[in-house]
């Protein structure tokens, strides 16, 4: 066991925000061991999997779409 991971078993991980997909989920990479989580759509922490990525890139076209909807919407609307 490497002496990093003992680390962040006893203390925790140190994760840091490596993307941001919507409001609400984020990945993380955590700055001692590497490993890399996801907020759930509950709020919780998962392991990032190749599942999990793919699951977050869609929310994240979705959430794109939606505030660019949102933003037209508020510019049209500007006008009048
Ligand atoms: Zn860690």
């Amino acid at each position: 066991m490497k002496p990093t991971k003992l680390y962040c078993d006893l203390f925790g991980h140190n994760y840091q925000i490596t993307k941001k997909v919507t409001n609400h989920v984020n990945e993380y990479t955590c700055k001692c061991c590497k490993k890399q989580v996801t907020t759930t759509i509950n709020g919780s922490l998962t392991e990032l999997t190749e599942t999990r990525q793919e699951i977050n890139s869609v929310l994240e076209r979705v959430y794109n779409y939606r505030t660019m909807r949102l933003k037209q919407k508020m510019l049209s609307s500007s006008i009048y």
